[in-house]
């Protein structure tokens, strides 16, 4: 364990330190976030109302659309120059949601990382292959520092080119891979087909995560690799990858609790459900300056599950996630939601606004295709009208979503209609 006196605190202990952090959070924000005293104060609480922590349940939930509302600083405790970084992750429309750190967020960041790279069996003489995308994304620079501070070796680089990955892997001697369960699947392929032999290499763990992926992929992840393979989750609003992650039992995710408070919550009363009850993650910051959050509803659905875990930590764990309670999909590690793409559709116009998006897996890609129905006037006009807009969508979308789709322009009317919730997804993947 790199943190045994945090990570095996007894519970009653550790209870005890959520609740002087949680008291501390919420002054902070009282008097720091208009956005939190004005909601505190609709709900009627004073920062003396915690008196406990079941006291949590008084607090309101903040969501997604709240930070979009305060784009792109609002929501920050501190004065922008004790803002060392930022980080965006892809909103729901043009926006991305914005979250800042100060000197201390990222330390404890890196130390929350440190203790995951940790439960993968790293540590000072690992070669870390971070294979996350670097920059805006959480990933590549969230498990970089991580790394760096248990003492590994950290290669930082970054997702894409799969030879040079590969390439690396073998001549550094990479021991612990780090990127999403699909890229490290085409990795494997790419491998095997090359004659590449990663099974009897130095690679021993892989940490994979920010998308969903299954038992069966875990499976054929760590056959194919010759590793053992543990998921890593977390979100940029909460602090990025770390929030929680599997030790070597592989038996759920352990979220990190002297950082944040987990709570499943039915996701149509709000209401919180005991542990063992399948809900809406809910997480609160207890540890941050820069942008703490009280009660933020991530949409992931999973079980929290506190029975003892062979490996000693305390800290209660995760299942993996299940599915979401909105229409986000993960498009090769992307957030994507269907609403960015009516955005786009509406802007060019030309179109009829039905679309469709079909997701397909071939081989361990993610395919994305944007199915357009296109107004009766544009489908008679010329040929070159109608691919000078296929140019125009597909440009526009790679450059909103940052992934490239294919476009398939159609007739008016071809695309299904539903009463009541339009279907704008069909998700063909298998995980
Ligand atoms: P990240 O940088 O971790 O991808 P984002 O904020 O872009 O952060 O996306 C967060 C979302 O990604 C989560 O709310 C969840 O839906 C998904 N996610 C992250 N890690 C996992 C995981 N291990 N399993 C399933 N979904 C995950
Ligand atoms: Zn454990």
């Amino acid at each position: 364990m790199f943190n045994p006196e945090m990570e095996a605190m007894p519970r009653e202990q550790l209870r005890q330190l959520q609740f002087e952090r949680l008291k501390k959070t919420v002054e902070g924000v009282y008097n720091n976030v208009p956005f939190y005293t004005e909601k505190l104060r609709e709900k009627g609480i004073e920062p003396g109302d915690i008196k406990s922590l079941d006291d949590l349940k008084l607090l309101p939930f903040t969501v997604k659309q709240d930070l979009r509302d305060n784009y792109p600083f609002g929501l920050f405790a501190i004065p922008m120059d004790d803002v060392v970084r930022v980080h965006a992750s892809s909103g729901t429309t043009g926006k991305p949601t914005v979250v800042g750190y100060t000197q201390n967020d990222i330390d404890g960041w890196a130390e929350l990382i440190a203790r995951c790279v940790a439960m993968a069996g790293g540590g000072k003489g690992d070669v870390v292959q971070v294979a996350y995308g670097y920059g805006l994304f959480t990933g590549g620079l969230g498990l970089h520092y991580g790394a760096e501070r248990l003492g590994a070796t950290v290669i930082p680089i970054s997702g894409g080119n799969t030879k040079r990955q590969l390439m690396l892997m073998q001549d550094f001697g990479t021991s612990i891979l780090c990127c999403t369960p699909s890229y490290a699947l085409f990795l494997a392929e790419e491998a095997r087909e090359n004659g590449i032999d990663l099974v009897n290499s130095k690679l021993k763990a892989g940490i994979f995560g920010a998308e969903p992926w299954s038992e069966n992929m875990r499976k054929e992840l760590e056959k194919g690799l010759g590793i053992k393979a543990l998921n890593i989750y977390g979100l940029s609003e909460i602090m990025g990858p770390g929030v929680s992650m599997e030790c070597e039992c592989q038996c759920g995710m352990h979220i990190m609790e002297d950082y944040f408070i987990p709570e499943i919550i039915d996701p149509e009363t709000g209401e919180p459900l005991p542990y063992g009850s399948k809900g809406e993650l809910v997480f609160t910051t207890i540890s941050k300056e820069a942008f703490p959050l009280l009660r933020y509803r991530t949409r992931d659905i999973s079980v929290l599950r506190e029975e003892k875990c062979e490996c000693g930590r305390t800290f209660v764990r995760m299942e993996r996630v299940m599915g979401r309670t909105d229409d986000m999909l993960i498009i090769r590690g992307v957030n994507v939601f269907p609403s960015q793409i009516e955005s786009v559709l509406l802007d060019i116009g030309d179109t009829e606004p039905h679309y469709l998006l079909v997701v397909d897996r071939q081989g361990s890609l993610d395919n994305l295709e944007v199915w357009v129905e296109v107004s009766e006037k544009m489908f008679s006009d010329e040929i070159r009208k109608l691919e000078e807009l296929e140019k125009k969508l597909r440009h526009e979308i790679a450059s909103i979503l940052g992934i490239s789709a294919r476009i398939k322009l159609v007739e008016p009317k071809t695309i299904p209609r539903s009463e009541g919730k339009a279907k704008r997804v069909v998700d063909k993947r298998e995980l």
